[in-house]
């Protein structure tokens, strides 16, 4: 699709909706003139160049990528009505929107019954599972792996309920005996398991978990904000079907259309097993709800305002590329598939090492022979491969401590108490034809690094 024509044709749509009203005078406050504009915008873009090549397969770093195109196009289209998610009245269409694909992402996971919206972002997603999880549990500690995202730990804090870490196994996954033992001992009220960790990929055994769940009367809540797009290739492509299976009976869960979703920043979504939590989130606003009886968005969400172009972005990117195996699914098998290849590359080379299989689309790799070697041959192929103007290439880094290295390559020790590796999320699917110049790429820059 040709970008520069749908961002016309939503100009176009808007300006029509908007004469449907009738005329009214522009106030002069307002009015910037087109020579102004073009050279604060010249400024604008200018300064926009002082990024990464987000959109390139050479940039193979971070969790970070363009939103496709109709998610563009979608964000832009209702964002010029400028519509807000917390009540009907703040936009009747895109909280409608907003309940259908919260009702798709629901339907991909496997949930039967559900309630659940869209958020500004995983963190706030996630703070509403454990704001739920401490109502149905007051007093009560969360549990969580030491591989989680850190905000877990935050969230805790805010939430004044104690957050315990779970040690993990040497896959970077909860160690289920670590957790149970934990269980015995405190009085945990919720467990999160992440099935896609940030740092590796790693999917927590959220089926075996789910056993304890009946044994100790947890709740059980699967942060999958980075990898829940995966269910949509459980059981193919070397992912295990029964973890993502298992998610159906989560309590709750965490995915981030912003991650793998194809969506700009500012779309994340939580969803509820049970509607009846629904009950948590009961205010009395006097100023926002009048046109119906109906329920609004902000009466289940913590936050107030919220875009309802997120809503509108991901409907239209929906149609187009379903939550399903051969929609979206496409999408990821490619990206799987490259770090699936790239894994074999360096299993082959004599110059780099991979840390651990990828689970998903994330290969963490390293050159040397020593903690303190590698970590200075991390920093020096990093900044390398980012400063070379002929043939850039956009990499990031993973601190490891010892202890962790050890437990899967015994050998490597020496010189400090962990090193950083270096770590490559595969999210485009472009990565699948470019992966064998990235790998090559890498191998000269480890050559040149470490001599
Ligand atoms: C990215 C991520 C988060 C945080 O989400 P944001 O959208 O960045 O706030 C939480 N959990 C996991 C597993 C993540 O990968």
């Amino acid at each position: 699709m040709d970008l520069s024509r749908w961002l016309a044709a939503a100009a176009a749509a808007n300006a029509e909706w908007a004469e449907s009203y009738g005329p009214f005078e522009p106030h002069p406050a307002l009015a910037v003139d087109d020579e102004r504009f073009a050279a604060a915008f010249g400024r604008l873009t200018e300064r926009l160049t002082d990024n990464y090549p987000f959109f390139h397969p050479r940039y193979a770093g971070q969790m970070l990528k363009p939103p496709h195109p109709a998610a563009v196009v979608g964000y832009l289209t209702a964002m010029l009505i400028n519509p807000n998610n917390h009540a009907l009245d703040g936009g009747p269409a895109t909280a409608a929107m907003e309940r259908e694909v919260v009702g798709q992402l629901a339907t991909m996971f496997g949930y039967d019954t559900h309630l659940g919206h869209l958020t500004t972002s995983g963190t706030i997603a996630n703070l509403e599972a454990l704001y739920v999880a401490r109502e149905l549990h007051p007093g009560k500690g969360i549990a969580y792996s030491t591989e989680a995202h850190y905000t877990h730990g935050r969230m805790c804090r805010v939430l004044g309920v104690a957050g315990h870490a779970v040690p993990v196994d040497d896959r970077g996954r909860m160690d289920l005996d670590a957790l149970e033992a934990l269980l015995r001992r405190e009085d945990i009220g919720t467990v999160v398991l992440t099935a896609g960790t940030t740092g590796l990929g790693a999917i927590e055994p959220v089926h075996e978990a789910l056993a304890l769940r009946e044994r100790y009367g947890v709740r059980i809540h699967v942060d999958a904000a980075y990898g829940g797009f995966f269910t949509l290739l459980a059981g193919d492509l070397g992912i295990p079907a029964e973890p993502w299976r298992a998610v159906a009976r989560a309590d709750s869960i965490v995915v981030d259309p912003h991650k793998h979703g194809l969506q700009p920043y500012g779309c994340g979504a939580v969803l509820f097993q049970d509607p009846a939590v629904g009950r948590f989130y009961l205010h009395d606003s006097p100023y926002t709800y009048f046109t119906s009886e109906e329920l609004h968005l902000g009466e289940i969400s913590l936050e107030c305002s919220r875009a309802g172009a997120s809503a509108a972005g991901l409907w239209l990117t929906f149609q187009l590329l379903p939550p399903t195996a051969d929609g979206l699914g496409r999408v990821l098998a490619a990206g799987r598939r490259a770090a699936l290849r790239w894994a074999e590359l360096i299993e082959e080379s004599d110059r780099l090492r991979l840390f651990q299989p990828p689970e998903l689309d994330i290969v963490a790799y390293f050159a040397g022979d020593s903690l303190a070697g590698i970590d200075e041959a991390s920093n020096r192929i990093m900044h390398a491969g980012m400063t070379d103007a002929d043939d850039p290439v956009f990499l990031s880094t993973l601190r490891v401590g010892a202890e962790r290295f050890a437990r899967r390559h015994p050998k490597v020790t020496g010189g400090a108490d962990g090193a950083r590796i270096l770590r490559s999320v595969l999210m485009k699917p472009e990565a699948e034809t470019y992966v064998e110049n990235l790998h090559r790429r890498i191998e000269r820059l480890a050559t040149q690094s470490i001599g």
